[in-house]
């Protein structure tokens, strides 16, 4: 059988909801079968593998519930992919939440919950999935950063640090993987429509809109669209990068 005939398999962490639910739409729409992880929305989970499905006839779309920040959750991901599929060529780390607050109010659990949600989880996936990429000579890792995690943004210490620590992650693992044909890359999205926006005050919405060129918010398949390059075979020769997703924010 030659590589071409295989449907390739990629597993989204987060995929319940926002960014998550709109990558896996796009993946499945390109005929990825799909690995697909949530946390608490299982429900949502069971609408976004049905729009999968409808979106490319014969994928299989299999729903992992897995809490990213506990090491046994990730090994269950990823032990889910290899029993089912067999392979992985595609892992997106997009699970993610914030616990905002001024530096100086933060509880040490409040950083570090974060960190090990968007940072530690992304950590595990990745290690995890890496010896399997190596072995098929082929691997696609991305890592769903945020352009707080570029420029940093007040209020969102203990995010900022997890999003500029995936992006050092991204890096570093992408020097390590470079002669095995395993590329790893980031994508920074700046303002972008999903649960996690909605929750922010006029005000803050209001100040961010003044400084996004485009003059709107992200739509999520706007950075959907991204990913599924990074994912392809046309990004082969980029590896290391962080793509900013942000209607040009400028910060
Ligand atoms: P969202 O609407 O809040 O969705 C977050 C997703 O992550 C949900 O599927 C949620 O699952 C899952 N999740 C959260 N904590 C988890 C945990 N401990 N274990 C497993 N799953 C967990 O967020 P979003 O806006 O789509 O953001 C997706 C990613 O993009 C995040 O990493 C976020 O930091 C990043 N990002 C978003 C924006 C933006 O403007 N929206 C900008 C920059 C970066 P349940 O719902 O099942 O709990």
């Amino acid at each position: 059988m030659t590589e071409s005939i295989i449907s390739p398999v990629a597993i989204v962490t987060g995929a319940s909801r926002g960014l998550g639910a709109a990558i896996a739409r796009v993946l499945a729409s390109k005929g990825y079968n799909l690995v697909l992880t949530y946390r608490s929305g299982a429900s949502e989970a069971e609408m976004v593998k049905s729009q999968c499905e409808a979106a490319f006839s014969n994928i299989q779309v299999v729903l992992v519930a897995a809490d990213i920040s506990l090491e046994a959750d990730c090994k269950r991901i990823i032990d889910v992919a290899k029993e089912t599929f067999g392979r992985v060529d595609v892992l997106v780390n997009n699970a993610g939440m914030t616990r905002d607050g001024l530096a100086m109010r933060m509880s040490r659990e409040q950083f570090t919950s974060v960190i090990d949600t968007n940072l530690t989880g992304a950590f595990s996936t990745s290690s995890l999935c890496l010896p399997i990429m190596v072995k098929q000579r082929k691997g696609r890792i991305i890592n769903i950063s945020s352009v707080s995690g570029v420029y940093g943004n007040a209020g969102q210490a203990n995010y900022s640090a997890s999003k500029a620590g995936l992006i050092g992650m991204t890096k570093s693992m992408a020097k390590e993987m470079a002669k095995r044909n395993i590329t790893v890359n980031a994508v920074a999205p700046g303002f972008i429509e999903t649960d996690m926006t909605d929750a922010l005050g006029e005000e803050t919405k209001k100040a961010a809109m003044e400084r996004i060129p485009m003059a709107r918010f992200g739509k999520p398949e706007d950075v959907a669209n991204v990913v599924a390059f990074l994912a392809s075979d046309e990004s082969a020769y980029v590896t290391g990068q962080v793509i900013e997703v942000s209607g040009g924010l400028v910060i």
